[in-house]
């Protein structure tokens, strides 16, 4: 089965939403060891994909995800900003024409989370997104994941990957500045990045 850009409205929507009901928890993370910004930097990004939802609903995958990619670049800001900006438009590239169906969007979600870490010189391990992002690209590739099953089961990933950054030592972004007063706390990269693949896995195993 493939995946129709027309779930897009949804989709978006749906990341809005969860955003929106977690950011005073989000916010929090980031007060504490980064500068409190990054649910507002992604919240001023979301209004804008809200803003373009029914258009980007109209394309192909790689025509709405490059478009939502510069669009995420130019609205979003700081460090998240141009990091989500260049997974999508690396997944935009890696699509082509492509239909998606879930092992050709694991497959080309996994080429954005690299480009990602080459954009951000940084890899799982240094308490960040990528720390949710890599495993769930990692699960979405492995034989466990299937369409029936794998989009619950990418739940669990994301949620065992934000709460591995508790432990971690922060040696990339704003938390590195404050080295082992970093540890003890969630990144609030990895938090964001859990809830908006939580709200699109639930979308699409509705
Ligand atoms: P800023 O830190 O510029 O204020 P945000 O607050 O929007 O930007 O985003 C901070 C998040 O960005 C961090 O919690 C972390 O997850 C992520 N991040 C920062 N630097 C990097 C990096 N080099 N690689 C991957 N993720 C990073
Ligand atoms: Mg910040
Ligand atoms: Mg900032």
């Amino acid at each position: 089965m493939t995946y129709p850009t027309t779930l897009l409205p949804q989709l978006i929507e749906a990341v809005a939403n969860a955003i929106d009901e977690n950011a005073e928890a989000v916010a929090a993370l980031d007060q504490a060891i980064g500068d409190g910004d990054h649910v507002i930097n992604l919240q001023r990004g979301l209004a804008a994909l809200l803003a373009q939802r029914e258009e980007l609903g109209l394309l192909t995958w790689s025509a709405a995800w490059q478009k939502m990619g510069m669009t995420l670049m130019s609205t979003v800001g700081g460090a998240s900003g141009s990091l989500l900006g260049t997974l999508f438009l690396e997944m935009a590239k890696a699509a082509a024409d492509q239909a998606l169906d879930l092992k050709g969007f694991a497959v080309v979600f996994a080429q954005g989370v690299e480009a990602m870490k080459r954009r951000g010189k940084s890899e799982a391990g240094e308490k960040t997104m990528l720390d949710v992002l890599v495993p769930v690209a990692v699960y979405l590739q492995s034989d466990a994941c299937t369409a029936a099953e794998g989009l619950t089961g990418v739940q669990a990933v994301a949620i065992a990957g934000v709460e591995s950054t508790r432990a971690m030592l922060a040696t990339k972004g704003r938390a590195a500045f404050l080295a082992e007063r970093s540890v003890g706390h969630i990144d609030a990269g990895a938090k964001s990045c859990q809830l908006m693949i939580c709200a699109i896995s639930a979308v699409l195993s509705a």
